[in-house]
């Protein structure tokens, strides 16, 4: 009840602000408990090493997702990573927010699958960004250049917006339409991947005000999440209690680079992912981190263990 009390004062204050999307036809504003897939299937997600940046691949039987690319010197890194695990087509390339520790190797992976026949993109999705905060940069022009090359149309992340992989079904979480925020990380495109009883919960960079305001707004209400793709590299400025009281990870991913300057992961984030787990993976230790699910079980490798 108070979910739905808070999506509805959210409903009209976005409608009050005269925007683009009408959130009373959007379906499953009613519930929004995340989608579940009956297939009954193998997901894998891979956490991807890409040095300070960010970039999962999730296998479904059916569908395959791209959530970002890390930075710019990184699509050839992505691009050998998707040879190595088979994909031949991407359903879903979800560029979280306009950052190029995000989108930067996502212009190769674009250009790449723009010039050869072994790698498709289907769709692209990406935050609705309020017009005076879009960037101006290079690679961010650059990004959209490659989604045209691909004959491709963005498509701005929308609630209770969901892709059936087959074995997994992932629901999108944009932040809270009409939001006015000071970094472009509280604008990440966040997802929820639920595989029978195993979820994912993918947060780009979002940092306390987005994820108060999801959680405020009833959002979040009822999603869950065994495995957490932590915010914003690790940082103390994501992961606030609150969220993690609504998650309750029973792992975490971290995904940074070695020896990064901005001394990701912050200490105190890892406190709080301890009152949770001390299951905690990191890409700066453990290189591609592959997480196997069929619904009930979870199995991890590394780089070099497998
Ligand atoms: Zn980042």
């Amino acid at each position: 009840m108070l979910a739905t009390v808070g999506i509805l004062s959210v409903a009209f204050l976005y409608r009050a602000a005269g925007c683009y999307i009408d959130m009373t036809g959007i379906p499953g504003l009613e519930s929004p408990s995340p989608a579940v897939s009956t297939d009954g299937g193998m997901t894998a997600v891979h956490f991807l090493d890409v040095g300070q940046g960010d970039s999962t691949l999730i296998c479904g039987t059916e569908k395959t997702v791209l959530i970002d690319g890390g930075e710019r010197d990184q699509g050839d890194v992505v691009l050998a990573d998707l040879k190595e695990f088979g994909v031949k087509t991407i359903d879903c390339i979800i560029a979280t927010h306009p950052h190029s520790d995000h989108i930067g190797g996502l212009v190769d992976v674009l250009e790449y699958a723009a010039e050869y026949d072994d790698l498709e993109i289907k769709q692209v999705i990406i935050p609705d960004i309020p017009e005076n905060d879009i960037p101006t940069t290079a690679v961010y022009a650059n990004f959209l250049n490659g989604v045209e090359a691909n004959g491709l149309s963005v498509t701005f992340a929308e609630y209770q917006m969901t892709l059936d992989l087959g074995s997994s079904m992932m629901t999108i979480y944009p932040p809270v339409p009409g939001a006015d925020y000071s970094s472009l990380n509280d604008y990440s495109v966040c997802a929820n991947l639920v595989c029978g009883d195993v979820s994912f919960f993918f947060t780009g960079d979002m940092e306390h005000p987005e994820e108060y305001d999801l959680l405020e707004g009833g959002f979040l209400s009822g999603v869950e999440a065994t495995v957490l793709k932590a915010g914003h590299h690790g940082s103390s400025t994501s992961s606030s209690e609150e969220l993690l009281a609504q998650l309750k990870p029973e792992y975490v991913v971290i995904s940074c680079g070695a020896g990064n300057k901005y001394g990701h992961p912050n200490t105190e984030a890892l406190e709080r992912f301890y009152q949770y787990t001390d299951e905690i993976y990191r890409t700066d230790l453990d290189g591609i981190i592959t997480c196997t699910t069929d619904g009930t079980n979870v199995a991890w490798t590394t780089e070099g263990e497998e």
